[in-house]
This record gives C-alpha cells, sequence and structure tokens, in this order.
C-alpha cells in the first residue's frame, strides 16, 4: 500500500466509534472521581515487558537527550504507581505506547504504535477493579447497541464476567486463543505468572493477583491488570528472579526503598482492540488512519 491508497481508505465510521469510545469511557472515570492526566511519552525508566508469557521480547527504543538515554514508553505503570505516590489516589491516562512488536505480532491485534486507556488505584484489590471494568464494558456495549455505525449484534455480558485462572483456561480450552473464539461473552483470566510489579498473593506463592479481559469471537485480550507490588524487597527479588537489571529501575528502586510506593491496582484498556472488536474489523490496521502494523514500517 502506498501513501495515496492509505489516504483513500473509508476510516470515517471506525473513527466515530471510536470517538463514542474514548468519550463513554473518559466520561465514566471523571464521573467516578478519577483524575486525567496526561500522558509521559519518553522517560529513563520504562514497563520492562518481560517476563510475560503473551510478550516478545523487545526493548524500548531509546533517544539521546541532554547527555541521557531516554525510552520511548512501553507503557505508564510505573509512573501510575509514582502518581498514586504524589497522592493523587485515583488516576487515568490516554496513554499512547510504542511497542516494537516481532512481525510474527501481526495477528490483527498487535500494532505497534497504539493507546490505552490507563487507570491505577490506591489501595484498591482485584475485586474492585474488575467490578470496575465490568460496569465499564457491560454499560459500554449496551450503548454501543444502539449506535448507528455498529452493524452487528453486540453480547449483553452479565455481572459478573465468568473467571477462569489460566491453569483452568488450560485445562478446559486449552489455549487463551481458542477460549475467545469458543465463548460468546466476555471473561476473566486471572493468576497470570509476569512482569515484577504484578503481585504475588503473599498467601499463595507462586499465584499472581492479575486479571486480563478476553473479547470473544477471536478477538482475545482487551485489557490486562493487577494489584501491585509495593515493598521494596518483593521488587528487588522479583527484579531479579525476571533477570532485569536493578540499575535499569534506579529511580523506582529509590521511591519504593523509601517506602513511597503504595498498594494499588489498575489496569489498562486497548483502545484500538475494542474499537476493532466493537465494529468487527479483521485487523487492528482497519481501525488505525495511520496503520503501525508490526514488521511493516509505517509509509506515513
Ligand atoms: P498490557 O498491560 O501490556 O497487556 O497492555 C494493556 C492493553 O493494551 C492490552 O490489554 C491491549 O488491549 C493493549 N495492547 C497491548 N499491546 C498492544 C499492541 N501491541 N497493539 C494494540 N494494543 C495493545
Ligand atoms: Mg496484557
Amino acid at each position: 500500500m502506498n501513501a495515496v491508497q492509505l489516504i483513500s481508505r473509508d476510516i470515517g465510521k471506525a473513527m466515530s466509534v471510536q470517538t463514542k469510545v474514548i468519550d463513554y469511557m473518559t466520561d465514566y472515570f471523571v464521573k467516578k472521581g478519577f483524575r486525567w492526566l496526561l500522558p509521559v511519552m519518553l522517560s529513563s525508566i520504562t514497563d520492562p515487558l518481560w517476563p510475560d508469557p503473551a510478550a516478545s521480547k523487545m526493548r524500548a527504543p531509546e533517544i539521546e537527550a541532554y547527555g541521557a538515554k531516554l525510552k520511548l514508553m512501553h507503557s505508564m505503570i510505573l509512573h501510575k504507581q509514582f502518581a498514586v505516590s504524589m497522592g493523587l489516589d485515583k488516576i487515568f491516562i490516554l496513554s499512547p505506547n510504542i511497542r516494537l512488536e516481532e512481525k510474527d505480532r501481526d495477528d490483527g491485534r498487535h500494532a505497534y504504535e497504539f493507546t490505552q486507556l490507563d487507570f491505577e488505584i490506591a489501595h484498591a484489590s482485584m475485586d474492585d477493579v474488575m467490578a470496575l471494568i465490568e460496569e465499564l464494558i457491560a454499560g459500554l456495549f449496551r450503548e454501543a447497541g444502539s449506535w448507528e455505525e455498529i452493524s452487528r449484534p453486540l453480547p449483553k455480558p452479565r455481572k459478573p464476567f465468568k473467571r477462569f485462572t489460566l491453569e483452568e483456561i488450560k485445562e478446559e480450552f486449552g489455549d487463551e486463543e481458542t477460549a475467545s473464539k469458543e465463548m460468546d461473552e466476555p471473561f476473566w483470566i486471572t493468576d497470570i505468572s509476569r512482569e515484577f510489579y504484578d503481585r504475588e498473593d503473599p498467601e499463595r506463592p507462586g499465584h499472581f493477583r492479575n486479571y486480563d479481559l478476553i473479547l470473544p469471537e477471536g478477538y482475545g485480550e482487551v485489557s490486562s491488570g493487577g494489584e501491585r507490588e509495593w515493598e521494596y524487597e518483593v521488587i528487588v527479588r522479583k527484579l531479579k528472579d525476571g533477570g532485569l537489571s536493578l540499575e535499569a529501575f534506579r529511580p523506582y528502586l529509590e521511591v519504593a526503598k523509601a517506602g513511597l510506593l503504595k498498594p494499588t491496582a489498575g489496569a489498562g484498556i486497548g483502545v484500538e482492540r475494542l474499537v476493532r472488536y466493537l465494529v468487527g474489523a479483521k485487523h487492528i490496521a482497519e481501525v488505525q488512519p495511520f496503520p503501525r502494523i508490526p514488521g511493516v514500517p509505517a509509509i506515513i
């Protein structure tokens, strides 16, 4: 595809749906008393996205600035924790993320530049966050059912959504992909061993207080979140276990060591993935005016 072909695509319907989705979600969080932060796009530290069974081992691209190296943000997870430490107890951000996904990640739901609605709450539990997302998604699907741009039937999910641990998914369906194809309502997968900041259950070591929301019809994951670690010793142990360099997280560890991280829980919801599902697009590029397909350099 060249620039002229790209500009000649009809993307109006998807952008109308995206406008309504962003309007609905931001209104939802504002009305619940969340404060809306602007995104951070460059930092000395970002989400390592590792270890994570669902991520390829990628590095955040860096730029030189003022004699230092700054990374392009993979996600704002660490900054969300910092913001709560500043006394901002309930926050959200429309966060643009760069992730140089591998070419083999071109599965229709990965883009290398995308936006998530990312939120975090002081002293919240996984049940609090899951209930908040269920109310948001059920309300959004109800509303979207009446939008003129939506020409396909949407499920009317009943709350609470079904929950499976990752172990249960493997036993019942084989894998997440198959589960997503076989289910006809959104559902949760919990207890996933991944990045250091997701909280390990202190009463059940080896189990994790985190969750992914999976869309039906094979559309797959649309949200990931968890309760977070906040204790310095635990964070250091998990960074080491994950083979990550402590030096790469120095400012984060300073804040943790000073006892300034708080227990929090939150999640990120992929905006393009949600829009793709609502309009029934086969590929995420169909809902991106400027597609960012893994393995394919952007034309414009
Ligand atoms: P994560 O915490 O890494 O799972 O990211 C949060 C959410 O952002 C995911 O649940 C997706 O909805 C979305 N997301 C993550 N990576 C991508 C990607 N490469 N392309 C599009 N959306 C993504
Ligand atoms: Mg995820």
